[in-house]
Parts: structure tokens; C-alpha cells; sequence
């Protein structure tokens, strides 16, 4: 039998999310999927016991761990910092590079270093894959990346824009240019990945130039919980006038800011459930993230030069037609006429259409297109699959002729 099949891991500091995925012909069908949540909590001690019950999971669903069918592991990781701008075979070498990473990155790294030790453990045979969070937007230039701070302060401690959400942004800005029938190499796009943490990113034929989030996911747009851009001096101010600590505004900007500092409410649904009350706190919080996110999309304009598409994804850019069209409105002069009819069309209404577009993920399509047909630029819902990125990147690695591997998988069989 060959090895056809990836499984993806995306290790958080609680929770383990995991999706079985079969990389046959290019197909990415998957096979099984899951999360074991509350790690640390109760029942599930760790996360050594946390992978064991995804490994119980797939074997109840006679998808074991121990199939030859299985070809690799891939691992979502956060931060690759400068060093890992690609899909990482990892070795031993690899997983202490990640961990001198974790000063990037205190809240993720560690996450994902224990689901790769512990993966290794379970079948130390197997190919273990890191996909990076951060690798889409190592082609940023530097004129992008750069903060315009003091060098030596900068090199010194690795401070510059790495940016975030990467395999989303890969995945979506490929999706849309198919969607629009276009070689990726002659599509520029700008996407909004807009869930609970949200970053934009401009795309120039396949390879992004700028990102909105920086040395760690706060930076760009209002999220959830999290403030975006704000005046660095914001927190020398609350230093010296509230003695507030650099956790407790750690702590302040990205737990208790961002749409739920402003209303009481991170969900985008309930703030538009408020807002039909005529709810002014969530108003204001709506008219805070869209104001914002119509900065960016200027930006992102100027960026590009030219721009063929922008792409809505993730929770609120899939499911928000108001935040859609509010972040569309009025954006003629730019070249976008968006079909309020069409932005309005729940996707599930809409499965006849979907996969008209011809073509597509498995089960799936690339997206669907929002703008009104004589728009010069399209507007687009694309739904992100970062697993099947993961998956993809992974098997692409692994299936690689050998000479091409650093260090030869060996294979049950
Ligand atoms: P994500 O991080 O991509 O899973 O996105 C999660 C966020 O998507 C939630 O916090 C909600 O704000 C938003 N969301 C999910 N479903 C909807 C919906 N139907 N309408 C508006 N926002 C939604």
C-alpha cells in the first residue's frame, strides 16, 4: 500500500485539533478530524495524553497511527522567526531551533514543540513535518518589514514584521485566483482573514509583500480580543500614569481589547444581534473594526499597484455580510462595485452555485464571487482550509524524490 496520507496537528496550549487528510492525486479528502480540548484540565493531563486519545480516536475509526498508509505528520507551528521560511523536515536539530524561537513567540511555541515531541515518540519512524505560520510572509521586502527603530536594537533581538496566519494566506490567494480563472502568477490579491485574531495581506502574484500583523499577531487590524496598531506610547503612558506592568498591558492589549474592550463582546454575530437594538457601544465597536479595515485595504491598493481581487476569509469575512459590506462601501473610486444581493446569499443557501464554479477543493469549491459583474476588481468569499495546506506542504515535502529529502523516511509498511 503507498503512503498517501498526512495527518495535521495544531497543538495549542489547551487544546489539539487534528484532521486525518488523504493526499492521493492531490485530492486532500479527509478522512477523519477532531479536537481534544481542556488539556491540563481534568481527564486529559497533558499532552502526551492528549495525543494518545487522537491516536485512540483514529484507531477506533480503524485509521490507527500505525497504518502504512500513513506518510507523514505535519505541525502547524507559529513562529519560524527568520530561520524557517519553508515546510521543515524535522529533526532533532529542527525542534531546538523552534525552541530558541519561543521568546517570539511565549504562547504558542511551546504548544507546538510538545505536539511534535510527542508525535515523535509515538511513531519515531515517520516524517514529521513543521508548516509555519510565519514562512507565506518571509518574501515580504524589507522596506515592509522593517520597523524604523534603532538597527543594532532590532538585529540584536529579532525585532521586525514577520506576520501571521500564513498557510490561511497561501491557501486563500491560490483559491481565489483559481476562482477567478486566473494563473496565480498573474494575480494580485489583497486577503482579509478576519476570524477572532484577523490580519490582511497584500499578494503580488503568488507572493506576499505585506502583512498587518508584525513581531507577533497584535499588530494590524481590531480583533477579537486584541487592539491592532495602537500608539506604542499608549503603554508608557498607562506605565506612568495607572502603574500598570508590561504583563498587565500585555495582558490589556491582547485579552481585553479589540472588539470585546470596546463593546463587552467578541462575537461578531452577538455585536450585530446589539446593533439591531441600536446598541451604541457595539456600534461604535463595529464602526472601530470596519474604519480600520478599510485603512488597510487602502493601503494594500497603494501596495500593489494593482489589484484583481479581494478575498473575505475566515469566521467574520465568511459569515459577516455586514462586515463585508460595510468594509466595500463606497469603494468605487478604487474600482470595486460590490453585489449587495450576492454578499447577502448565506453560502449554505447557495450549494447549486458553489460547485458551478468548476473545480475546487474536495466537497468544496473555492469560494464565490460577491462583486457585481462590472466590477473592476472582484470581491470574493473564500473559504480558508489551513489543515489542507498543512497537508498539502507536508505530503509535497515528503513525496519529494528522496534526493531531495534531507534525512531519508523510513516507512512501515
Ligand atoms: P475563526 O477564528 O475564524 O474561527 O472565527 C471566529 C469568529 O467568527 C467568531 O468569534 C465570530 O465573531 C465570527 N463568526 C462566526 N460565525 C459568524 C456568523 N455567522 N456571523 C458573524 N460572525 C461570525
Amino acid at each position: 500500500m503507498s503512503a498517501t496520507r498526512v495527518l495535521v496537528l495544531n497543538s495549542g496550549s489547551s487544546s489539539v485539533k487534528y484532521q486525518l487528510l488523504d493526499m492521493a492525486g492531490g485530492a486532500g479528502e479527509r478522512l477523519a478530524s477532531g479536537i481534544v480540548e481542556r488539556i491540563g484540565q481534568g481527564e486529559v493531563a497533558d499532552h502526551t495524553a492528549a495525543l494518545k486519545r487522537v491516536a485512540a480516536e483514529l484507531a477506533a475509526a480503524g485509521l490507527g497511527l500505525d497504518s502504512p498508509a500513513l506518510a507523514a505528520v505535519g505541525h502547524r507551528v507559529v513562529h519560524g522567526g527568520t530561520r524557517f521560511t519553508e515546510p521543515t523536515l524535522i529533526d532533532d536539530g529542527v525542534v531546538a531551533a523552534i525552541e530558541d524561537l519561543v521568546p517570539l513567540a511565549p504562547l504558542h511555541n511551546p504548544a507546538n514543540i510538545t505536539g511534535i515531541k510527542v508525535a515523535r515518540e509515538l511513531r519515531p519512524d515517520l516524517p514529521q513535518v513543521a508548516v509555519f505560520d510565519t514562512a507565506f510572509h518571509s518574501t515580504i521586502p524589507e522596506a515592509a518589514a522593517r520597523y524604523a527603530i534603532d538597527a543594532a536594537t532590532a538585529d540584536a533581538h529579532g525585532v521586525r514584521r514577520y506576520g501571521f496566519h500564513g498557510t490561511s494566506h497561501a491557501y486563500v490567494s491560490r483559491a481565489a485566483a483559481r476562482l477567478l480563472g486566473k494563473d496565480v502568477s498573474d494575480t494580485n490579491a489583497i486577503v482579509l482573514h478576519l476570524g477572532n485574531g484577523a490580519s490582511a495581506s497584500a499578494v503580488r502574484g503568488g507572493v506576499c509583500v505585506d502583512t498587518s500583523m508584525g513581531l507577533t499577531p497584535l499588530e494590524g487590524l481590531v480583533m477579537g480580543t486584541r487592539s491592532g496598531d495602537i500608539d506604542p506610547a499608549v503603554i508608557f503612558h498607562l506605565s506612568r500614569v495607572a502603574g500598570m506592568s508590561t504583563d498587565e498591558t500585555d495582558t490589556l492589549l491582547n485579552k481585553r481589547s479589540g472588539l470585546l474592550g470596546l463593546c463587552g463582546d467578541n462575537d461578531m454575530r452577538e455585536i450585530g444581534r446589539r446593533m439591531g437594538e441600536g446598541d451604541e457601544r457595539a456600534q461604535l465597536a463595529f464602526d472601530v473594526y470596519i474604519h480600520r479595515l478599510r485603512k488597510y485595504v487602502g493601503a494594500y491598493f497603494a501596495v500593489l499597484g494593482r489589484v484583481d481581487v479581494v478575498a473575505f476569509t475566515a469566521g467574520v469575512g465568511e459569515n459577516s455580510a455586514a462586515v463585508r459590506e460595510a468594509a466595500m462601501h463606497g469603494l468605487g473610486g478604487l474600482g470595486i462595485e460590490l453585489d449587495t444581493v450576492r454578499n447577502a446569499l448565506r453560502a449554505s443557501s447557495e450549494g447549486a452555485s458553489g460547485g458551478s464554479w468548476g473545480g475546487g477543493p474536495p466537497g468544496g469549491s473555492w469560494g464565490r464571487l460577491i462583486s457585481a459583474v462590472d466590477s473592476r476588481v472582484a470581491v470574493a468569499v473564500v473559504p480558508t482550509d489551513e489543515e489542507l495546506e498543512i497537508a498539502t506542504e507536508t505530503y509535497a515535502l515528503v513525496s519529494a524524490a528522496p534526493s531531495d529529502v534531507p534525512t531519508a523516511p523510513i516507512f512501515r509498511s
